[in-house]
């Protein structure tokens, strides 16, 4: 019998968003014949209950407190093993994460399976997972499938959307108390410097790009997006440049954001950019050039230089009140 198994993560003590967003993918894989959602994740039963919610079937909890605390691949390992084998697991579902990054592949080494980094979507086709995953450095996407028995995909947070929680699904918890001896000891971790909102829980985003011409400029980008109460991105033409911290690059090889608002100024589109906010509700493009893919691409855009539409656009929103 086939069964989907979501690899979780917490976050200071509670269960990372992320991996909400990986119970919702299992779930439409279920609902599509896939078989039940089993959920793993460190911690304790309570812990373990919140996963019901977001659409698991079975949750089993690895309990050993080092694993709370220094999640690290050798460690997790014996733990998930010991569900894929009980529960006959098929599909493997992590994030794309900085651990889930190196448990990924560590993983398939172990099961003599094949892994797909950073999926994008996933669909099932004659009852074989297939999964969408960008490829040429985001200029083409490929469309993959797996030649071993067990398949496992790591996807990028936020690329998904969880599910609406539903507090009348409950079950048992199941406990597992292995542990692997970990070869890595993490000696510290240092969270990236922002201020404000996160730029990936931002309902509003303005992102800055090379059009800008000079550093400065973010400046008046931090102002409108203070005003909406949203964060500040870039391109990463503009994080190369030095002119923007890299934490809040979009695109393929930074965050994926999907606020309500995008708004893209002096940003072409290039495709690498479009892969990480063409999720956005709605876009709007501020450029001078109307054949730009991001204009084209917008739901709104404004034709001019962005020297003339922010400030008058700041003024605007600062006489609404
Ligand atoms: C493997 C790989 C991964 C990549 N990953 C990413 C990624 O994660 N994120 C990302 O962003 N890029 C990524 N890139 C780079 C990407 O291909 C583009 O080079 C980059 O997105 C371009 O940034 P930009 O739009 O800021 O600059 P440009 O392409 O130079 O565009 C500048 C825009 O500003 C407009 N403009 C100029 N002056 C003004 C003005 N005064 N007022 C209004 N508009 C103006 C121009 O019309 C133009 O559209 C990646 C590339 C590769 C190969």
């Amino acid at each position: 019998m086939s069964a989907i198994l979501v690899i979780g993560e917490l976050n200071e003590g509670v269960v990372a968003s992320h991996t909400f967003e990986l119970l919702a993918a299992a779930r439409s894989l279920s609902d599509a014949g896939g078989g039940d959602v089993h959920a793993l994740v460190p911690g304790d039963s309570s812990v373990g209950q919140s996963l019901f919610g977001g659409g698991a079937d079975a949750v089993h909890v690895a309990t050993n407190q080092l694993l709370q605390t220094e999640l690290t691949v050798d460690a997790f390992l014996p733990p998930v093993l010991n569900v894929i084998e009980n529960t006959g697991a098929d599909i493997v579902l992590i994030a794309q994460t900085a651990f889930g990054r190196d448990f990924g592949p560590a993983l398939a080494f172990n099961l003599k399976a094949a892994v797909a980094m950073e999926c994008t979507g996933l669909t099932l086709d004659g009852g074989r997972l297939q999964a969408t995953r960008a490829c040429y450095g985001g200029s083409a996407r490929a469309e993959v499938k797996w030649g071993s028995s067990v398949q496992i995909v790591t996807i990028k947070p936020k690329t998904l959307d969880a599910l609406a929680t539903d507090d009348s699904r409950s079950g048992e918890v199941t406990e597992v108390s292995e542990v692997g001896e970990a070869r890595v000891k993490i000696l510290g971790t240092e969270k990236a410097e922002a201020t404000g909102i996160r730029l990936e829980d931002a309902e509003v985003v303005v992102s800055g790009g090379r059009g800008l011409g000079e550093p400065e400029a973010f400046g008046i980008l931090e102002e409108l997006g203070n005003l909406l109460n949203g964060a500040t991105g870039a391109s990463r033409a503009a994080c190369d440049l030095g002119w923007y911290p890299p934490s809040q690059q979009v695109g393929l090889t930074g965050k994926t954001v999907t606020p309500n608002l995008y708004i893209a100024v002096a940003i072409s589109g290039a495709s690498q950019h479009m892969a990480g906010m063409s999720g956005s509700k709605n876009i709007v493009a501020i450029n001078r050039d109307e054949d730009s893919n991001m204009v084209q691409s917008s739901r709104f855009a404004v034709i001019e230089d962005y020297k003339k539409v922010i400030p008058a656009l700041i003024e605007e929103i600062k006489n609404l009140g």
